[in-house]
């Protein structure tokens, strides 16, 4: 399994590509995973001259163009890719956790509404995955905070396999 370099330094906590790249190995053991249809064998990667940029993925089973990004913890932000990753890697690192205003000047994010999404992101994420009581508190939270959580096959958008991201990110902090 990847795990998340422990040193800072690396450039996946500094540059976004690499951030993806690194992201692309974690959430897809297996290779490029369409987020609607979960396969694989029906996922091309876009390039030649109607390249949308590195990172971007055709399902043809689909018809749907996606990232990483597309269906988890971090698909509905605009948080940078390397940014989310040190926040992880920070969280688990600590060990009393931080606060969204540590995380805000630590890692330079833009609003303090854009530190507070990360914080409980991660801590729902890493707490989640923790096998204790902050477990079912954590899944309480999830299924107030955030719909759909279950039946990622049938869900729209593949919207709903944010949660297994978050798990396999946080899985890969430890
Ligand atoms: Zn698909």
């Amino acid at each position: 399994m990847t795990t998340l370099p422990k040193n800072i330094d690396h450039p996946c906590y500094h540059n976004d590509n690499a951030a993806r790249i690194m992201l692309e190995a974690i959430f897809w053991p297996n290779g490029p995973t369409c987020p609607t249809c979960h396969r694989i064998d029906t996922v091309i990667e876009h390039g030649g001259k109607k390249s949308m940029g590195p990172g971007w993925y055709w399902c043809r089973e689909c018809r749907e163009n996606f990232t990483v990004r597309v269906g988890s913890v971090l698909g509905r932000s605009h948080i940078q890719l390397h940014k989310w990753l040190l926040g992880f890697r920070l969280y688990a690192a600590s060990k009393k956790g931080f606060s969204a205003h540590q995380l805000m000047r630590t890692i330079g994010l833009g609003s303090y509404r854009s530190a507070w999404f990360m914080a409980h992101r991660i801590r729902e994420a890493m707490d989640g995955s923790a096998d204790n009581v902050a477990r079912s508190e954590a899944k309480a939270r999830l299924s107030k905070s955030m719909k759909p959580i279950s039946a990622p096959r049938s869900a729209p958008n593949g919207r709903s396999s944010m949660t297994s991201a978050g798990y396999a990110l946080a899985a890969a902090s430890k």
